[in-house]
């Protein structure tokens, strides 16, 4: 028998995404409303014992890759001691923590001695005046923050760039240019229909197969892979270190080889970004579920994995935002 958690699909997940928080110190239009303040009460929160608790749990059943997200990560506090207690589980072998950068200058020795091994910063334009208008902050901190990431020792440190048209389209090259300099890696995203703001921003979606053709014009693509298994499928960049990924759940999506599920702050389990498939793990911790009953529930939770997201037939279908889940 194939061990661990295998979905009804026969897809192996051993990923699971940890949202820390579900509060941002940005407000990126296409993400999280601006004047948005329904956030979860503190009381819901998952402690960092609980966090502890269900990521034992499921490396048991084995997933041995764990990445820290939300909202934004860095704004909950503790963030660098639960990452030293996650990475200390024997079985996470890879810790990763996704950030929109603002506060990571001041972070980042911090979670580079805790043992996380790989970071992934979001970056959608590299001119302050856009970078304020698409996220509401300042682009200064995210470049200062990077600079903090690779003195720390992150490698590779992976930038996100959401393409959107008539938004920051025009930035691709520039973005490749400014990746080859610093030696990061670069991954292309297409705009999801997450929330009423996933929604609007689609207006300005892009097929990054698009992108791709106009890149192919200035560079010499070369096939590629990163080590990771993730849904970015990779070229390389002749006669440079870089490699682009390009993450296309809209016009190519990847969900036949989906190997994660979502956990939220307050203990919701998502097992699908694009769907509603959901089990409340809070109120089993609360009251006392044993550990192998947590395992027995994280199993039953990953039966309810549904086939496919829907964003193309069905874009209205997902109504809470991105920032919500763990994206
Ligand atoms: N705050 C962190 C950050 O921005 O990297 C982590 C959480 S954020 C929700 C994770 C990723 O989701 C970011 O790369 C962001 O650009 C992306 N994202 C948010 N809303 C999206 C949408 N509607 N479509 C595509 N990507 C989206
Ligand atoms: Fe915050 Fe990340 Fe959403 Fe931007 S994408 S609003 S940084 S959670």
């Amino acid at each position: 028998m194939r061990r661990g958690l295998i979905d009804p699909f026969g897809r192996r997940i051993d990923y699971v995404r940890l949202s820390v928080t579900d509060r941002c110190d940005l407000r990126c239009f296409y993400c999280m409303p601006p004047d948005f303040h329904d956030f979860e009460a503190p009381d819901h929160w998952l402690d960092l014992d609980e966090i502890e608790r269900v990521i034992r749990a499921f490396s048991e059943l084995g997933v041995g890759r764990v990445r820290l997200t939300g909202g934004e990560p860095l704004t909950r506090r503790g963030v660098p001691e639960l990452a030293a207690r996650l990475a200390a589980l024997p079985g996470v072998e890879d810790l990763s923590l996704s950030t929109n950068a603002i506060q990571l200058e001041r972070h980042a020795a911090a979670l580079h001695r805790a043992g996380v091994s790989r970071l992934n910063v979001s970056l959608d334009s590299l001119d302050p005046q856009r970078f304020k208008a698409i996220t509401g902050g300042p682009l200064e901190k995210v470049l200062r923050g990077l600079s903090a990431a690779s003195q720390a020792g992150f490698s590779p440190i992976k930038i996100n760039m959401v393409v959107m048209r008539g938004v920051n389209d025009d930035e691709v090259e520039a973005m490749v240019d400014f990746c080859i300099a610093h030696g990061f890696t670069l991954r292309f995203i297409e705009t999801m229909p997450m929330g009423e703001t996933g929604r609007e921003a689609s207006e300005h979606f892009l097929d990054l197969r698009e992108v791709k053709a106009r890149l192919a014009q200035r560079y010499r693509l070369l096939p590629g892979v990163m080590p990771g298994g993730g849904p970015a499928r990779y070229v390389r960049v002749a006669g440079t270190e870089l490699r682009i990924g390009f993450i296309t759940p809209i016009s190519q999506h990847f969900c036949a080889s989906c190997n994660r599920v979502r956990l939220a702050v307050d203990g919701t389990l998502h097992l699908c970004l694009g769907q509603e498939h959901s089990t409340e793990l809070r109120p089993l911790l609360r009251a006392g579920i044993s550990d192998a009953a947590l395992k027995e529930a994280i199993q039953q939770a990953i039966a309810l994995k549904p086939e496919k997201h829907e964003f193309r037939e069905q874009p209205g279908q997902v109504v809470r935002f991105m920032s919500m889940t763990g994206g």
